[in-house]
C-alpha cells in the first residue's frame, strides 16, 4: 500500500543573490513497511526535500503535491499539518544534541511530544509510556535515565532518546535526517539496528537521508540518488550496488573506502556540487563526469525508466546496456564517449575531470 506519492515536487528560495532551486521535479512513493534511502552529497536537495513534505520550508516556492492520507500535504492548514508532523509523520534530526531542549530532561520531552497531540493522556501515563520507549530503545535503568538531561546521556543515548521521540506516537512514517553522522562507527551500527528492529517490530515506513552508502547498504530497500535538487538515479537497492547506471551513483560507489583496496589512492568525485542559484546547463553533472558526451553539455536528460525493471530509472544520455559493472557495459560507455564526444564535451573532460586527475581522455570503465 502506498502512504506517500510525491509528485513532480519544485522548491526554490528567492535570496538576494538569485533563486536557489533547491529541488527541482522530485517525484517518488513510499510504500507501508519500506525504507528508501535518499543519498547524495551536501546540497543535493535531499533535506530541504523532506524538510518540505512537513511545511518546515517557509518562505520558500513550492510546487508539486505530496499526497498522505488523502490529503496533499502541501495545501493543508497549519492546523491540519500540526497533527501530522510529529503525530502521523515523525523526523529524527540528525543532531541530537541541539534538538534536544538542554534545560529539561529527556522524558519531560517524551511526555511533552506524547501530551501535545493527545491532552487525554494523563501525564501519570504519558511518563510510564515515556520509560516504555526508553526500555524499547534500549536506555538502560530508564526508569531512572527519564529523569536526566540531555548532557547526561552519551551522543548514542541521546539518538536513542530522539528515536523513542519519534516513535511516542506510533507515526506512519519516520524521517531520519542523516542518524547516525555524528556517531561513531560501533554506535553507528547500534542505531541502524534499532532502527530495523523497530521498523520490523512496527511496520513503520522509513525515509533515509544518508551521504552514506555504506549505511544504505545496511538499511534500505529502494535508493534515490540526488544531485543538484534533482533524482539521478532510482533504483532497489541492489541495483544500486551491483548495476548502477548514472556516473554519480557509480561515482559515490567508487569513493567508498574498501578494505580490498587498501594500499590504492581513493576515488574521489572531481570538482564539486555545483550552486543551486547558477546551475550548469544540460546535464547538471556535466563538468564532473567522465562520460562528458556533446549533448550533455546542452540537454538535460529526463530521468527515465531503463526497461531492467518496473523501478530502475536514471537521468543520463548514456544506454540502458551501459548500467553495471561488467567489462561489457564499460566497453559500452567507452564506445559512447568515443562516438558522442566532440570539441566541446573534451574541453570541459580536460579543463574540468581530467585535469582533476591528472589523466588522459581515455575512459574505459
Ligand atoms: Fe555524464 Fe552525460 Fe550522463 Fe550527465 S548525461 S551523467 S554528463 S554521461
Amino acid at each position: 500500500m502506498t502512504l506517500l506519492e510525491v509528485t513532480d515536487l519544485t522548491v526554490s528560495f528567492p535570496t538576494v543573490d538569485g533563486v536557489v532551486k533547491a529541488v527541482r521535479g522530485v517525484s517518488f512513493s513510499l510504500d507501508a513497511g519500506r525504507t528508501l534511502g535518499i543519498v547524495g552529497e551536501s546540497g543535493s536537495g535531499k533535506t530541504v526535500l523532506t524538510q518540505t513534505l512537513l511545511g518546515l520550508t517557509p518562505g520558500a516556492d513550492i510546487s508539486g503535491s505530496v499526497m498522505f492520507e488523502g490529503n496533499d500535504l502541501l495545501r493543508i492548514s497549519e492546523d491540519d499539518m500540526r497533527n501530522v508532523r510529529g503525530a502521523r509523520i515523525a523526523v529524527i534530526f540528525q543532531d541530537p544534541l541541539t534538538s534536544l531542549h538542554p534545560l529539561y530532561t529527556v522524558g519531560w520531552q517524551i511526555v511533552e511530544m506524547i501530551r501535545a497531540h493527545d491532552k487525554s493522556v494523563s501525564k501519570k501515563e504519558a511518563s510510564e509510556r515515556a520509560v516504555d520507549l526508553l526500555r524499547r530503545v534500549g536506555i538502560p535503568r530508564p526508569e531512572t535515565r527519564v529523569n536526566d538531561y540531555p548532557h547526561q546521556f552519551s551522543g548514542g543515548m541521546r539518538q536513542r532518546a530522539m528515536i523513542a521521540m519519534a516513535l511516542s506516537l506510533s507515526p506512519q512514517i519516520i524521517i531520519a535526517d542523516e542518524p547516525t553522522t555524528a556517531l561513531d562507527a560501533t554506535v553507528q551500527a547500534q542505531i541502524l539496528d534499532l532502527l530495523l528492529r523497530l521498523r520490523h517490530e512496527s511496520g513503520t515506513a522509513l525515509i533515509l537521508i544518508t551521504h552514506d552508502l555504506g549505511v544504505v547498504a545496511d538499511i534500505a530497500d529502494d535508493v534515490m540518488v540526488m544531485y543538484a535538487g534533482r533524482a539521478a538515479e532510482k533504483a532497489a537497492k541492489r541495483d544500486v550496488f551491483y548495476a548502477p547506471h548514472h556516473p554519480y551513483t557509480m561515482g559515490l560507489l567508487e569513493s567508498i573506502p574498501s578494505s580490498s583496496a587498501a594500499g590504492d589512492r581513493l576515488r574521489p568525485i572531481p570538482g564539486s556540487p555545483p550552486s543551486l542559484i547558477n546551475l550548469p546547463s544540460g546535464c547538471k553533472f556535466h563538468p564532473r563526469c567522465g562520460y562528458v558526451l556533446d549533448r550533455c553539455l546542452t540537454e538535460e536528460p529526463p530521468l527515465r525508466p531503463l526497461g531492467l525493471d518496473a523501478y530502475h530509472s536514471s537521468a543520463c544520455w548514456l544506454p540502458a546496456k551501459a548500467a553495471g559493472l561488467s567489462e561489457q557495459a564499460a566497453e559500452l560507455r567507452a564506445r559512447m564517449v568515443r562516438e558522442g564526444r566532440g570539441e566541446a564535451a573534451a574541453e570541459v573532460f580536460e579543463a574540468e575531470v581530467a585535469g582533476a586527475f591528472g589523466i588522459d581522455g581515455s575512459v574505459t570503465g
